[in-house]
């Protein structure tokens, strides 16, 4: 297909209209990060969402994840939060005459990770602040900005009096964070495109990402009188002995013969990370009960059941290598993300055509990354069999305290974004510009 045909907007006039918009930009951002999106409490966020897409002119589809459809889906992760009245908000933009481009589908999750403990915060992570080129707060990069510089894109054309050619589905999911079961709902519910994209925060185009697990251990040890600890079995320090013994496979795992290519030049690929611990009744009682709640992440080429297995045999192992192994209960539950990692073969036209306009609007070479972390990519890519990858906003200490997005680069991946929705999509002339 002769794209240039299809889009007669040049670059500057792309980077104008963008800069034009940045106040609104910014201002859009500051009150999507505002909304304290954590998971369960999406509705605030999304509400301003279908409030923006009803703004662009698209139609609004707001749908609430049917778990029942779900469920026996290879990309299902359990839940762990119902879904009463959390919706995805879906923009449907459709031309006006005959589809003349490639169809779009630029995907943002809307929920965000707990902030930590908020004092450790300069300002209070759900109060937008902007210091320089930064604007903090929890979720300012992963990932409303990236969700502000789609919808401004997609505004951009429009003030300049055109609209893309292709069906173009602007996608604000729920519960990125935790299973992905939004971006598969999404996908269940019929969504589909020539291409995918996903502004998750990070230098580049994604050529690849880790699978990630959720893992639950449950100990129940031999509780007595502290007096005489010696003669009881702590759950929590029976349950650290079960964690060491996963650390052992993280340093295998990491080892450089173990390593997908992917990977081989990162400098700690595989993270198994202790995320929570819960354990003990009383003081002066040996605990009882002990929970830890672990991310494990592996490489792509491994199945979930495959590494489940892998653990389950190593956990197994560990408890019957200890001394008093008879008199404890180990359970292993999985509540959270169960989710295959990809490459993903920036050869296809779409990815192509996304670091063509990167480096058209910015000058240099579009950047790639092999990510350790999951995203919604999955859904697309394995499942969907739609070429797809995350190009976001640059931001820093995602997960952590004081997160921060770069405004100027919003606003260059906004312009990125604007021009790769006209060569992809191709665009007509609106009928009165907006
Ligand atoms: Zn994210």
């Amino acid at each position: 297909m002769d794209t240039q045909t299809l889009n007669p907007l040049t670059e500057s006039q792309i980077v104008e209209a963008v800069a034009a918009q940045r106040g609104e930009a910014v201002a859009l951002l500051s009150e999507l990060v505002a909304q304290p999106s954590l998971l369960g409490q999406e509705q605030g966020a999304q509400a301003l969402m279908a409030r923006e897409f009803a703004g662009l002119g698209l139609r609004v589809h707001e749908f609430a994840i049917d778990e029942d459809k779900i469920r026996d889906h290879p990309g299902y992760s359990p839940s762990i939060v119902p879904y009463d009245g959390r919706h995805n908000v879906v923009g449907i933009h459709r031309p006006a005459g005959a589809v003349r481009g490639r169809s779009l589908i630029l995907n943002g999750h809307i929920d965000v990770v707990p902030v930590g403990t908020e004092k450790l915060w300069t300002t209070p992570p759900f109060a937008p602040r902007i210091e320089g080129d930064k604007l903090y707060g929890r979720g300012a990069a992963d990932m409303k900005a990236g969700i502000v510089a789609y919808t401004q894109a997609f505004r951009a054309l429009r003030r300049l009096g055109y609209e893309p050619a292709a069906p173009v589905y602007l996608q604000s999911v729920v519960e990125e964070e935790c299973t992905g079961n939004g971006a598969l709902a999404c996908l269940v519910e019929g969504y589909s495109a020539d291409a995918a994209i996903i502004p998750e925060p990070g230098e580049g185009v994604m050529t690849a990402q880790m699978g990630v697990m959720w893992l639950t251990i449950d100990v129940w040890g031999v509780p007595v009188h502290a007096a005489y600890a010696h003669t009881g079995i702590a759950a929590i320090a029976f349950a650290n002995h079960l964690v060491e013994a996963l650390r052992e496979l993280e340093t295998a795992w990491n080892r450089p013969a173990a390593r997908h290519a992917c990977y081989a030049g990162h400098e700690h690929p595989i993270n198994f990370n202790l995320g929570r611990i819960s354990g003990g009744e009383w003081t002066s009682s040996v605990p009882t009960h002990c929970r830890v709640d672990l991310r494990l992440g592996f490489y792509p080429g491994r199945s979930p059941a495959e590494v489940r297995a892998e653990v389950e045999a190593l956990i197994r192992a560990a408890h019957a290598a200890h001394p008093q192994h008879d008199s404890v209960t180990v359970e292993v539950s999985y509540h959270g993300f169960q989710a295959e990692g990809l490459v993903v073969d920036l050869q296809q036209p779409a990815m192509q055509a996304l670091m063509q306009a990167h480096h058209d609007i910015t000058g240099r070479p579009c950047a790639t990354r092999a990510s350790t972390a999951t995203t919604d990519v999955r859904f697309f890519h394995l499942y969907g069999h739609i070429p797809c990858t995350c190009y976001g906003p640059a931001g820093e200490r995602i997960h952590g305290i004081d997160e921060w997005v770069s405004l100027a680069s919003l606003h260059e991946v906004t312009a990125v974004l604007a021009l790769f929705i006209a060569r992809w999509c191709g665009v007509n002339r609106r009928a009165a510009p907006a």
